[in-house]
C-alpha cells in the first residue's frame, strides 16, 4: 500500500475520540480541547513513522489495535508531569528527586505563601516597601555568628555572585585538590571562567600546602578560595590547609577568604559516624569572610544558596545587579524561614526536618522498620515475592559526605519468574512510580527513606509493577 492510502487510512479525531470513550468511559470527563489536541498528536506520531517507512502494513492502523496504547499516550499526557515518587533507595538527599523533603512546618508555611498575599518586600513597621533579603537574616546572623547574609536561587548562584561581586578580572586561588564538579556540570574551573575571575591553581591533586597559596599570591590576587569536595574522597597520602591558616594568610595580604561550603551544615553529626565536618557557624568562626552553602542538601530545606559573612561584603552582593536576576521568590523564602527557625532548638530541627531525622535513623530503629515492613509485605505479596532482610549501608546523598556509610537493613524482594530489573523498570510507571535498589538478583527497599510512606500504597505499587511486569513478558 502506498504511504498516500496509509495516511488515508488513519481514522478521524472524532471517531478515534467515541472509541476511545467506549472503550474508557473515564475519557468522557476528559476536557475536549485536550483530547482533541492529544489525539492528534498521537496520529501525527503515526504519520511520522509511516513516513519514515517504519510502519507499512495498513491492518496495522486499525483503530481497535491502537486503543491501548491511546489510552496510555493520553493519560500519561493529561497526568502532570511533576509527580510524587517514592523513594526507596536510601538515598536521603537524592537529587534526580528533588533533594530535600520539607518539615510539616515548612509545607503549611509554603502553602499560606503561595495561597494568599504576604510582606515579601513590605515593612510592616513603616509601611513602606521593605526587602525580601532582610526576612531571614536575623535568624541566619543567630544561628550561624555571622553579621550578615544573603540568600538567592541556589549555592551554584551563590558562589558566581561571590566571584562576580569580588574577583572579576582578579586571580582567585584554588587549590588543585579542589578543582571539583559537582553533578549537573557544574565545575569550580568553568564557573571562574564565566564569572570573570582568573583561576590561579596550586599545589597537588592529594596534598596542597600553605606556602603553596602564600607563593601564588601576587599583584592581582584578590582572594584565597576553598571548595568542599562534595561527591568524592580522597584516601591515602593527603594534606589540606586548615582554614584558620589561611584565614590568617588571606588577611594579612588585604585577601578575601570565601569558601563553597557546598552542603553545608548548621550541625555536627557525630553521632552517626560521619565524618566530624566543621559546621557553618564554626567556618564563620575560623576566619573566612564568605561562606556559602545550599537550602536543599544537608540542611533539609527549599532549593537555595545562602551566603553568610561580613556585613559589608553582604552589602556590596546585595547591589550587584546581578543579584536581582539570583533572587529566590516569596514559596522559597516561605519554607527556608520555617526551616531555619526548627534550628534554634536542635532537637527539635533533628525530629521536625526530615532530611536530619532520615539521616539519624540508627540501624535499631531501621531494622524495627524493616521487619515491620517485611511482614506487611509478606502478608499482601508473599505468593508474587520471596521476602528476606540484609544488613547493609545507605548513603546522605547530594555530595554530602561522600562514600561514608550509614548502617541500614534492607527488605530484598526476589519476584520468582521475573528478572529484578524487570521488576524495577515496572516500577517506574506505576502509580506513584517508586525507585529502589537493584541487589544482585533482588530488588531492595531502604526504609531509612521511607519514613512516613504509606504501607497499603506500597503494597498497591509493588503489585501493579509484578502484574506490569509479567503482562510484558
Ligand atoms: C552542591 C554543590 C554546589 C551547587 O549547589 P546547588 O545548591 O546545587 O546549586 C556547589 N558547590 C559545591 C561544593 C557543592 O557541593
Amino acid at each position: 500500500m502506498d504511504q498516500s492510502s496509509m495516511f488515508r487510512a488513519i481514522p478521524g479525531v472524532d471517531e478515534t475520540k467515541q472509541r476511545l470513550i467506549d472503550y474508557d468511559g473515564s475519557f468522557a470527563a476528559c476536557p475536549r480541547e485536550s483530547l482533541r489536541c492529544l489525539i492528534t498528536a498521537y496520529w501525527d506520531r503515526q504519520r511520522a513513522r509511516i513516513r519514515a517507512g517504519e510502519l507499512t502494513d495498513p491492518c496495522e492502523l486499525a483503530l481497535a489495535l491502537h486503543l491501548p496504547g491511546l489510552s496510555q499516550f493520553l493519560k500519561s499526557h493529561l497526568a502532570p508531569q511533576l509527580k510524587k515518587v517514592i523513594n526507596a533507595t536510601g538515598v536521603v538527599v537524592h537529587t534526580n528527586l528533588g533533594r530535600s523533603v520539607l518539615s510539616e512546618a515548612a509545607q503549611a508555611a509554603v502553602a499560606l505563601a503561595a495561597g494568599g498575599y504576604c510582606n515579601l518586600e513590605l515593612d510592616l513597621k513603616r509601611g513602606s516597601r521593605g526587602s525580601r533579603y532582610a526576612l531571614v537574616e536575623e535568624l541566619l546572623q543567630s544561628l550561624t555568628g555571622a553579621e550578615a547574609a544573603l540568600v538567592v536561587n541556589n549555592n551554584a548562584a551563590a558562589v558566581m555572585l561571590m566571584l562576580d561581586t569580588f574577583c572579576r578580572g582578579y586571580e582567585v586561588i584554588v587549590s588543585r585538590g579542589e578543582l571539583v564538579e559537582i553533578g549537573g556540570s557544574f565545575r569550580i574551573p568553568a564557573v571562574m571562567a564565566k564569572s570573570g575571575a582568573l583561576l590561579r591553581e596550586v599545589g597537588a591533586t592529594n596534598r596542597t600546602h600553605l606556602a603553596d597559596y602564600a607563593e601564588a599570591i601576587g599583584e592581582r590576587t584578590k582572594a584565597l578560595m576553598r571548595v568542599h569536595t562534595s561527591n568524592f574522597r580522597v584516601v591515602g597520602f593527603h594534606a589540606r590547609v586548615e582554614l584558620a591558616e589561611l584565614a590568617e594568610l588571606a588577611h594579612a595580604n588585604h585577601l578575601l577568604l570565601l569558601e563553597d561550603l557546598g552542603s553545608g551544615s548548621l550541625m555536627r553529626f557525630e553521632q552517626t559516624g560521619l565524618p566530624d565536618e566543621p559546621t557553618v557557624q564554626e567556618t564563620i568562626a575560623q576566619g573566612a569572610d564568605l561562606v556559602s552553602f545550599s537550602g536543599d542538601k544537608v540542611l533539609g530545606g527549599p532549593q537555595a544558596g545562602i551566603i553568610v559573612g561580613k556585613a559589608e561584603l553582604i552589602a556590596q552582593m546585595k547591589s550587584n545587579q546581578l543579584t536581582r536576576a539570583l533572587r529566590c521568590d516569596k514559596l522559597c523564602y516561605a519554607a527556608l524561614e520555617a526551616t531555619l527557625r526548627a534550628y534554634r532548638e536542635p532537637i527539635r530541627a533533628r525530629e521536625e526536618i526530615p532530611t536530619l531525622r532520615r539521616i539519624l535513623f540508627s540501624a535499631k530503629e531501621l531494622k524495627e522498620r524493616a521487619c515491620a515492613l517485611q511482614k506487611t509485605l509478606s502478608a499482601s505479596l508473599g505468593e508474587r515475592f520471596d521476602i528476606t532482610l540484609k544488613e547493609d549501608v545507605s548513603r546522605v546523598g547530594g555530595g554530602a559526605f561522600p562514600q561514608y556509610d550509614l548502617p541500614t537493613w534492607l527488605v530484598c524482594l526476589k519476584p520468582g519468574d521475573i528478572s529484578a530489573s524487570a521488576l524495577k523498570m515496572a516500577l517506574l510507571s506505576t502509580d506513584p512510580p517508586m525507585l529502589g535498589r537493584l541487589e544482585g538478583e533482588a530488588f531492595c527497599l531502604d526504609p531509612r527513606t521511607l519514613d512516613g510512606a504509606d504501607e497499603a500504597l506500597l503494597v498497591a505499587v509493588l503489585r501493579q509493577a509484578w502484574d506490569k511486569a509479567h503482562s510484558a513478558q
